[in-house]
């Protein structure tokens, strides 16, 4: 069987590594807002090329703190992709503002500057802009849009740790980067674990503040804050992991590219271009008989995925929220099925894989 993850496999080479590091943190005896958060910190923000790196608890809580950190007023509007994964969408939604969807383009799965401006109001505060699957969204153009109709831009980077687009990486574009630590992410934690990274001092002092009661000085409470803190462990963990993210993309990339080089061109296969220098958290292809051809492959022994079943304006707690129709979501959502590509995986595999589905294509 080709599994399509296994997080143990995943991690196996780290595991000494994993084993040294929470010794010392266990023999501390100091488990929150330590020395390994701030060393990660750093090394993150260095890598990411960013002034500043906060550490979160998950994902999700690095969106909500974003949105959070800029006191949008009411009915205030955030334009976000039609196709993302649902915590974009909740992130907007636990602020009490408004998620205008936006219709991805079909070929980069990315938010389309044209729809964008289609949707711009005078509520309109900020773009959410997803890096899907690990490509950094047509970060030019949307930066021109925020500046000429002053919005704000909070990036959306769970998938994209290492992502470049024009030599410059995800989490480096927007007024602030939300990033998740999840486990099978291409850089992940062993639980729940988030950041997010920013250039302003102002957004990182009220990050700081947010992830830790609204407090600043200890039982000074400056904001109404939350509990969002990134633990001595995961940090740990995060700092050994992150030495190893570009071997980790580059695996992926070389996975991709036998998926690029030897699947049929009968299966529409990621978009790939000079600017952009994709991570392939997911690699993706899409078809007409998508539900087929998975078990299809299941038949062969070979595990996929399907990111995602549901577009979020379908999902049942969305209900009554958005009444557009979102073709191009929905095609997506019904077509799309992601292939295997984790740090396990060897070329073998891969070519078994691509030898099976282009075999599909011959009944
Ligand atoms: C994983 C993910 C999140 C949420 O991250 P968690 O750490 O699971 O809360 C948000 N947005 C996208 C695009 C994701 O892939």
């Amino acid at each position: 069987m080709i599994e399509y993850e296994n997080l143990q496999k995943l991690n196996k080479p780290f595991f000494e590594e994993f084993t040294n590091s929470f010794k010392a943190t266990l023999n501390s005896g100091w488990y929150i807002l330590g020395n390994n958060v701030k060393q990660f910190e750093k090394q993150f923000a260095t890598y990411c090329g960013t002034k500043y790196c906060v550490g979160l608890n998950s994902g999700l809580d690095a969106l909500i703190l974003s949105i959070k950190s800029f006191d949008f007023p009411k009915n205030s509007e955030i334009i976000v992709p039609s196709n993302t994964y649902i915590a974009t969408i909740l992130a907007i939604l636990h602020n009490q503002l408004i998620p205008v969807l936006v219709e991805p383009d079909i070929k980069t799965y990315n938010l389309c500057p044209n729809e964008i401006k289609k949707n711009i109001t005078k509520n309109t505060k900020a773009i959410l802009p997803v890096h899907l699957y690990g490509k950094v969204a047509e970060m030019d153009e949307i930066i021109e849009i925020a500046k000429n109709n002053n919005l704000k831009i909070i990036e959306d980077a769970a998938q994209a740790h290492g992502a470049k687009y024009k030599n410059k990486k995800a989490g480096n574009f927007g007024d602030i980067a939300a990033f998740s630590f999840y486990p099978t992410k291409n850089l992940g934690a062993l639980g729940d674990a988030g950041a997010i990274t920013t250039n302003s001092d102002e957004v990182y002092e009220k990050i700081i503040a947010l992830r830790n009661y609204g407090s600043l000085k200890k039982y000074n409470n400056k904001y109404i804050g939350f509990n969002s803190r990134l633990d001595e462990m995961q940090a740990g963990f995060l700092s050994i992991k992150l030495k190893y993210l570009d071997n980790i993309n580059k695996h992926k990339r070389q996975i991709a590219n036998i998926y690029d080089t030897y699947l049929s061109d009968n299966f529409a296969k990621p978009e790939k271009s000079t600017n952009y220098h994709d991570v392939y958290h997911i690699y993706n292809i899409r078809h007409k008989k998508r539900d087929e051809l998975q078990k299809y492959l299941l038949k062969n022994l070979i595990k996929s995925e399907i990111h995602y079943p549901i577009a979020p304006h379908k999902q049942t707690a969305m209900q009554g929220l958005f009444n557009d129709k979102y073709a191009i979501s929905e095609e997506i959502h019904n077509t799309t099925l992601s292939l295997p590509i984790s740090y396990f995986h060897t070329e073998k595999d891969i070519m078994k894989t691509c030898e099976v589905l282009n075999s599909y294509l011959k009944i």
